[in-house]
Order: C-alpha cells, then structure tokens, then sequence
C-alpha cells in the first residue's frame, strides 16, 4: 500500500511514500500552498491509496 496525496486542482504529488502519514502533516509541510500551482491548499488535500501487487 501506497499513500499518495496530491493537489486536488493541478494534481501535483504532495506526497508519495509507503509510509501513512495524516494528510495535515503534508498541508503544513507545504505552509498550506501546491509548490506547482501556488493555490491554496485543502486542509484535507485530495488522498489517494494505492494497492500495489507483488
Ligand atoms: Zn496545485
């Protein structure tokens, strides 16, 4: 399982790890604004959870 969080207008990868962390930490991380897009970030940014098969 992967854990990828990204911006929910431009879809830029915020996070990307196998590592879960709350979607806040990446909010605050990025002081609240997409590095790609410069929009304001959701506090609860667009999470997405990938399953990957081995
Ligand atoms: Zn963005």
């Amino acid at each position: 399982m992967v854990e990828k969080i990204v911006c929910e207008k431009c879809g830029y990868v915020l996070y990307e790890s196998k590592e879960l962390i709350p979607p806040l930490q990446v909010y605050e991380k990025y002081n609240g604004v997409c590095p790609n897009c410069k929009k304001k970030l959701n506090r609860k940014p667009l999470k997405i959870e990938i399953k990957i098969n081995k």
